[in-house]
């Protein structure tokens, strides 16, 4: 599945996500988005739990914040050789039974 397709997928307009830097997404970056006070998801709003960068093709990069349901919901659309859904499944799994809070920075390389 496409950046378009993507987002109309969790009915979102690229116009209203915030624009991001040209370069590539860093810790700092997921730090300073979703840190103690996360900013809200871009589907739901609630706070998010991964952030990543979106090529759009009529508004540029754009930050896309997303809670963790919104993300598995699309994570396999994204990219559907990579088990990511599966792969996130048992890291939450496994930071609920040690109690602490995960965050998870997706940078798909560049054309996918
Ligand atoms: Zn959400």
């Amino acid at each position: 599945m496409n950046v378009t397709d993507l987002l109309r997928s969790l009915a979102l307009d690229p116009a209203d996500l915030k624009p991001a830097p040209q370069r590539p997404a860093n810790a700092q970056d997921a730090s300073e988005r979703l840190g103690p006070e996360p900013l809200p998801c871009a589907a739901c709003g609630t706070p998010a739990r991964s952030t990543r960068i979106i090529d759009t093709p009529d508004h540029g990069r754009r930050w896309l914040d997303l809670c963790l349901d919104c993300m598995l919901a699309t994570a396999d659309r994204c990219r559907p050789t990579v088990p990511l859904a599966a792969t996130l499944a048992v890291l939450r799994d496994a930071a609920e039974a040690v109690g602490v809070t995960v965050r998870v920075l997706v940078d798909p390389p560049q054309g996918a």
